[in-house]
């Protein structure tokens, strides 16, 4: 079921998902604009687009915690939530690479991994193929993840000075659940 949209928030002019986002049924890589995208306008085959662009709402629409400035068509930024909740990405538009680095989105980026510790989901920063594990007091930079590649969290450390960390396997390492 589809997550209430906060009120006021609409996607307007905003097309930023129809170039951050992987759509497998359509054969679209991340990074890059949709073949039938209508920047700044829509889609071009709107009432047959794939089940994956119906289904996806982002952050900012959902999210009153994300405040207005998390506009993706502003902050070049689409928070999305992975299908199984366990992972939260922000997505960073590719012309613009360092967008998450930029204040406050990078402290409040910082504060979600903090709400995820806490919780049960790990948040990541992805730009293109490129993710960046983000945790409250440090981030993992795991380069370009391959197809046949996984990120595994893992607590590492003593009892009682845990600290999570992320790591880059093959798909097939027995490590991988
Ligand atoms: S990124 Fe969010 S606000 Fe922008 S078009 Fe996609 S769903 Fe709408
Ligand atoms: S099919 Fe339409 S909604 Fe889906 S990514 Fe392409 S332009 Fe966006």
């Amino acid at each position: 079921m589809m997550q209430a949209v906060v009120e006021g928030r609409h996607c307007g002019s905003c097309t930023l998902c129809c170039k951050v986002l992987t759509v497998e049924k359509i054969n679209k890589p991340n990074g890059q604009w949709c073949q039938h995208c209508i920047q700044g306008r829509g889609c071009a085959i709107y009432s047959d687009r794939p089940n994956e662009c119906q289904q996806f709402q982002c952050g900012y629409l959902m999210w009153p915690a994300l405040g207005p400035h998390w506009l993706p068509a502003r902050s070049k930024l689409v928070v999305a939530l992975k299908p199984d909740g366990k992972e939260i990405v922000v997505h960073v538009d590719p012309g613009v690479p360092n967008a998450w680095r930029a204040e406050p989105y990078h402290t409040e980026i910082r504060s979600l991994a903090s709400h995820a510790t806490r919780a049960t989901y790990t948040v990541f920063v992805q730009i293109g193929r490129r993710v960046i594990a983000v945790f409250p007091d440090h981030e993992v930079d795991l380069g370009i993840v391959a197809e046949d590649e996984r990120i595994l969290i893992r607590e590492v450390g003593d009892a009682g000075a845990t600290r999570r960390e992320a790591v880059k396997l093959k798909a097939n390492d027995h490590r991988i659940a």
